[in-house]
């Protein structure tokens, strides 16, 4: 028996999987993944299935998870040189990353508090740099061990080359042509198969409070420090307060039981709460030239920000473009109550699946809200998921 996408994907969509494996060892992972390549058939790693979209088509392919779950701290018995509070530790691609957070805010280590709540898997975590309050994984990345599918070998990646940026990095590049456009080969996994990342953390009480929201949560002002477990506790209930926690009652799946060990911590609800079926947010949030940030009204967003080849523009913000387009907290798929999919109640970004959707009614609701704000701002929104067997 085989899963469908649907068991596997926080968005609860996505038809059946001809092969599923998932391996117990690193050298067991390797040969899943480099045996679906010679024998030239589809292949998708997948970790927690949260940022992936996937058609309600059969995958005629091979869909690889990572079996193990190893955290490692590294330098635990090595002497502290100095002023150097540097610790690393290692977690392998299949570790829940919420899971790595606990663990390392529990040893009393900083880097990652902000990421706290975040769905998915370290291995993913590298993939599209994953950032919330103020904090990017790729800052707390010392070098990354891969799979390489093109030379077939193993290798290490420095931080400095797997280029990160903003929801992107060189293995994201790897699977792209442009922007959103699938590259011909290896899509819709890497070319670089994540085995594990070593982090480097600081061993610090305190960690300083970036992000507006999350100082108003903490009662302190921007800039300030607090404790580290204290700004987990603040950034998992912030997140729960916008849906944007994935719903634990997914882990009851027999597809996804054992697969994450800290349940609790993203606190349970006792009924489905659709607004966490989502893909979190579903589209980045656009860099563009100066001169499209000149034509938005005057209390649009704008951060200052780095095109992809280097030069100075424009960051702004998507859900307050799909608000501005007009469509609102809980818009429903063709503006008709009681639709199988809508924007969450708590979050413009998040598109959600009501508990009967299909990939084919997510897809149909982006285009709607794509084509609004393209007519309303010119600007094209780029969907942040990973699209499995459909164009976008
Ligand atoms: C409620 C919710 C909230 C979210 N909030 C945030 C947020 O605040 N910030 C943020 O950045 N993201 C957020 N996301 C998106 C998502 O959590 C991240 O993108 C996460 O890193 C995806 O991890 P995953 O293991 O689920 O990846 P999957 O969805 O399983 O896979 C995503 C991509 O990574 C590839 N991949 C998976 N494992 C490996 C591996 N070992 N090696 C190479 N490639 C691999 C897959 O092939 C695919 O291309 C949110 C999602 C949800 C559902």
């Amino acid at each position: 028996m085989t899963p469908h996408f649907a068991d596997l994907t926080t968005i609860r969509v996505g038809g059946a999987i001809a092969a599923f494996s998932e391996p117990t060892s690193r050298v067991g992972f390797i040969e899943a993944v480099e045996d679906a390549d010679s024998a030239g058939l589809p292949l998708c790693v997948i970790g927690g299935g949260s940022n992936i979209l996937a058609s309600d088509d059969d995958f005629k392919g091979v869909v690889v998870r990572d079996g193990r779950r190893d955290i490692n701290v590294l330098d635990q018995a090595a002497p502290r040189e100095g002023d150097d509070l540097s610790v690393h530790v290692n977690a392998v691609a299949g570790a829940n990353w919420d899971d790595f957070v606990d663990f390392s805010v529990r040893m009393g280590l900083q880097g990652v508090e902000g990421l706290s709540g975040v769905p998915g898997t370290v291995g993913a975590s590298v993939v599209q740099n994953i950032g919330a309050y103020g904090q990017e994984v790729g800052s707390s990345v010392d070098s990354v061990e891969v799979w390489d599918r093109a030379e077939k070998k193993t290798s290490t990646l420095s931080a400095e080359q797997m280029r990160f940026g903003y929801r992107t990095s060189a293995l994201k590049s790897s699977m792209y042509s442009a922007p959103g456009v699938p590259a011909d080969t290896f899509f819709p996994t890497p070319r670089y198969v994540v085995l594990s990342v070593t982090f480097v953390l600081q061993h610090r009480a305190q960690g300083e409070v970036r992000f507006a929201q999350l100082a108003h949560a903490l009662d302190i002002e921007v800039g300030q420090s607090m404790a580290v477990q204290l700004i987990r506790q603040a950034v998992l209930k912030v997140r729960a307060d916008k849906a944007m926690l994935e719903d634990p009652s997914r882990y009851s799946n027999e597809w996804m039981a054992g697969t994450k060990q800290g349940i609790a911590s993203t606190a349970v609800s006792s009924s489905a709460d659709y607004d966490r079926w989502s893909c979190g947010s579903f589209f980045v949030n656009p860099i563009v030239a100066q001169t499209i940030a000149d034509t938005l009204p005057q209390d649009a967003p704008r951060f200052a920000a780095t095109a992809a080849d280097g030069t100075a523009a424009v960051k702004t913000s998507a859900a307050w473009l799909i608000d501005h387009a007009g469509f609102h907290k809980g818009y429903p798929l063709a503006n008709k109550p009681n639709s199988a999919a809508a924007l969450s109640t708590k979050h413009t970004l998040a598109l959600t699946n009501r508990g009967q959707a299909r990939a084919c009614d997510v897809v149909s609701l982006a285009h709607t809200l794509q084509n609004g704000v393209d007519s309303a701002f010119g600007i094209t929104l780029v969907p942040e998921p990973v699209f499995v067997g459909m164009e976008r």
